[in-house]
């Protein structure tokens, strides 16, 4: 049977950083709804037009292109196990959806880790921080800046600041966050699936109890 895991939380908590770490770790792929949003602007597609609309508002894409958006990714061959989801599902339809989705695919949520922070150090930690152009590896310019300014330590690919971590669509993003995502933790944790993490602690400390939440039990 196949894995599924949320993994939960505000903009800024560290998800996209913990979710490469855990992807590696457990060999599961991971699934990013703003990552695959932005391939789609990168590349220009019809789905990209729309989405760029709404992402530089702050606000939340579709309901209908986002589901449709994942439940492709999904059904690629890479998936076949399970993945490791990061930023999806976002509000209670799409939670549905989702759930409607895994059971075709044979599968269920298996586990939703919540990471948690307070509002004034995730508009920190967005505000400042660089993400890079290829693969997504993000620094911040007080806390983990890059060893060269504007080049990733990791694959030598330029840093930019993302169009939605300018402070006034940060703002947004937290209260888009706060209105529609957060009714995630009590649909989770109702389904007996939800454990919160203090995601304010360093990268290592915040990944070890990831890890001993998602093995075998
Ligand atoms: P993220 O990279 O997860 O911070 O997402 C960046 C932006 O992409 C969000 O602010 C939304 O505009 C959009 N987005 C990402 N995931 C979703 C989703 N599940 N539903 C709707 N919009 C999304």
């Amino acid at each position: 049977m196949p894995t599924y895991i949320v993994l939960l939380g505000p903009p800024g908590v560290g998800k996209g950083t913990q979710a490469k770490i855990i992807a590696e770790r457990t060999g599961l792929p991971h699934v990013s709804s703003g990552d695959l949003f932005r391939e789609n602007i990168h590349g220009q597609t019809e789905l990209g037009k729309l989405a760029q609309i709404y992402i530089n508002k702050g606000e939340l894409v579709t309901d209908d292109a986002t589901i449709a958006m994942i439940r492709e990714r999904l059904s690629r061959p890479d998936c076949a196990f399970g993945a490791l989801m990061d930023g999806f599902p976002r509000t209670p339809a799409q939670a549905d959806a989702f759930s409607e989705m895994l059971a075709d695919f044979g599968g269920k949520v298996d586990h939703v880790p919540c990471l948690l922070a307070p509002e004034e150090m995730l508009v920190e930690r967005l505000s400042g921080r660089w993400t890079c152009r290829a693969q997504g590896h993000v620094f911040h310019q007080r806390h983990n800046p890059p060893q060269k300014p504007g080049v990733c330590d990791m694959d030598g690919s330029e840093l930019y600041q993302r169009d939605d971590d300018k402070i006034e669509t940060v703002r947004r993003r937290i209260q888009v966050y706060a209105a529609q995502t957060e009714l995630l933790i009590a649909y989770y944790r109702r389904r007996g699936l939800l454990t919160e993490i203090d995601g304010g602690r360093p990268v290592e400390e915040v990944t070890a109890d990831l890890l001993a939440i998602l093995e075998p039990k």
